[in-house]
């Protein structure tokens, strides 16, 4: 068969360059001995997720610690999955955790790899693909979607692997004739790749994460041009990470079955293949299982999540780094000050199995990271999402810096030995000072003693409360209500004789504190009223003793 008529048959471009022009324009990186080459290589549904950052922060680190290059490309090959402004979500999203590209696309720069949207790389794919026609190490293949389903029926029928392989491989071996025949009747087709591998040869393979194992040669006719003229994934994969230098490919572990193919797509190509490290997926417990975390079930997959909760961005990254390696928790605990960055990452040291995503812990680490901030950084994280997330009187409120600050002042404790872990991210932390706000303070009001007493207790502390007033001074005055209304000054003489008092002066001060805060848990009640001023803290005393 005369195979150069044939690839230009197939692939009649005439935009295609030699082949070794390809290698002068994306020539090997000029980069220090150990410099990794890593990337992300989304495809551009617009759902960006944990394992997408989990993987990123894999890439980052090594790169970035090893003088490398950290680039993203874009696998936009499959056109219906394509979502407009999913590229700029994949890097505000992973900007927003600190994670920045040095190349890519839409990042500024010299990008001398590019394009770095696998639709505008059309004529390299197709080049390569029309040299391996050429070679006899690609065919074209005319089978329908019906004709396909019924190889496969019948492979499961047998219990044999399914795919176009061997036997199956009907269109392997056309003739001449035959192929120029369809070609004639207008079919359509795809180019498949003529696999030289044998299921019967196995081999062991390093992988950067899971270390060694073993591998089957692929022997699968796998497609590498779509009928549409546009590549598979694989195809793509071991064109670009070659053309753009890739030295380390780290994806996800569902890739771990298409290794083989990849492997002799890179031999038939002529390729050095880089190295790979495939990740662990990431898990969670349910009940007493550990599953996958689903798309579908939950929300903590979702990068989005994080941010319109108003995750932490360092504190997420530090959890993740937690999982990633093993060591870092500890590292962290005896550098409580460094920066991650400085921690020194290893891909060898990643789980080889199944992470475990563990919310409550991720929380944990979040309150911890944002106790160690001060009042005005807090109020900056704070500000910059409630500009984006908040509802206008949020927004309202934060022009108020000052008040905003001293409120925060008081509720991380600064000042204090024991800095509060109340806060534990921008939502939640939000929400806690909406009782500072008249327009957002929503008492619900949950006395326990009878309306008499309560309002005996508000009107009186009403009377002698002054704004001036120190902490022991305000004590000595809640006291002084307290024997007025019957209930215990000194705690003391309410615990040797209980029955002799409606209550004690906490019971007393409760009861001041859910007028005022609307709840029976605060900080210290005496500050909360200063930062309220008089006035107000007076009418929120009458407030509460009319609504009762
Ligand atoms: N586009 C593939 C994905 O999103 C990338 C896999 C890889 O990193 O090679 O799963």
């Amino acid at each position: 068969m005369n195979l150069d008529k044939l690839a230009s048959v197939l692939i009649p471009d005439d935009d295609l360059l030699p082949l070794e022009e390809y290698e002068k324009i994306y020539p090997p990186r000029n980069l220090a001995k150990g410099a990794q080459v890593t990337r992300l290589a989304p495809s551009p549904t617009g759902f960006i997720h944990l394992g997408n950052l989990y993987s990123a922060l894999a890439d980052e680190r090594t790169a970035h610690t090893t003088g490398g290059i950290f680039y993203l490309r874009i696998e936009d090959t499959d056109e219906k999955r394509k979502v407009d402004g999913a590229v700029e979500s994949v890097i505000r999203s992973l900007k927003y955790f600190g994670i920045n590209f040095d190349e890519g696309a839409e990042i500024e720069g010299e990008n001398a790899y590019g394009p770095y949207y696998q639709r505008q790389r059309a004529s390299i794919y197709r080049a390569f693909a029309k040299d391996l026609i050429a070679r006899g190490l690609a065919y074209p293949c005319f089978c329908t979607e019906d004709e396909l389903n019924a190889i496969r029926e019948q492979q499961t029928e047998r219990k044999e692997i399914t795919g176009y392989y061997g036997k199956y491989a009907r269109c392997r071996n056309l003739s001449e004739e035959e192929i120029y025949a369809n070609l004639a009747a207008g079919k359509p087709f795809v180019i498949r790749l003529k696999s030289q591998g044998s299921t019967e040869n196995k081999f062991t393979f390093r992988d950067a994460i899971k270390g060694n194992i073993t591998v089957t040669e692929n022997d699968q006719d796998v497609v590498i041009l779509k009928s549409d003229g546009i590549p598979t994934y694989h195809f793509a994969h071991a064109i670009d990470d070659h053309f753009m230098r890739t030295t380390l490919v780290i994806r996800g572990e569902e890739w771990l079955s298409s290794l083989p193919i990849h492997i002799e797509l890179f031999k038939v190509l002529c390729f050095d293949l880089p190295h790979y490290g495939h990740t662990c997926s990431l898990m969670k417990m349910d009940g007493g299982t550990k599953r996958k975390l689903s798309k579908r079930k939950d929300p903590e997959l979702s990068l989005d999540f994080y941010r319109g909760a108003g995750y932490y961005p360092k504190a997420v990254i530090k959890y993740l780094m937690t999982i990633l390696n093993s060591n870092f928790e500890e590292w962290a605990a005896k550098n409580p000050s460094a920066d991650y960055s400085q921690f020194k990452f290893s891909v060898e040291k990643m789980g080889k199995s199944g992470a475990l995503f563990d919310l409550d812990k991720l929380n944990d680490i979040s309150r911890t990271e944002l106790s160690l901030l001060s009042p005005e950084e807090m109020y900056g994280f704070l500000y910059g999402w409630v500009k984006e997330f908040g509802t206008d009187a949020d927004k309202e409120h934060f022009e108020n810096r000052k008040y905003i600050i001293s409120v925060l002042a008081l509720i991380m404790g600064a000042g204090s030995k024991k800095r509060r872990k109340d806060i534990e991210r921008a939502e939640q932390g939000v929400r806690l000072m909406d009782y500072f706000f008249d327009d957002t303070f929503k008492p619900v009001y949950t006395f326990r003693y009878d309306g008499g007493t309560v309002k005996n207790i508000l009107d009186g502390f009403a009377k002698i409360y002054d704004e001036a007033d120190d902490n022991s001074v305000w004590f000595s005055k809640v006291k002084a209500v307290a024997s007025q209304a019957g209930f215990a000054a000194e705690m003391g003489d309410y615990k040797a004789n209980p029955s002799e008092y409606k209550g004690s002066v906490a019971d007393v001060a409760e009861i001041l504190r859910i007028a005022i805060t609307g709840s029976s848990n605060s900080p210290d009640l005496c500050t909360i009223m200063k930062i309220l001023g008089g006035q107000r803290s007076v009418s929120r005393l009458v407030l509460a003793g009319n609504a009762l």
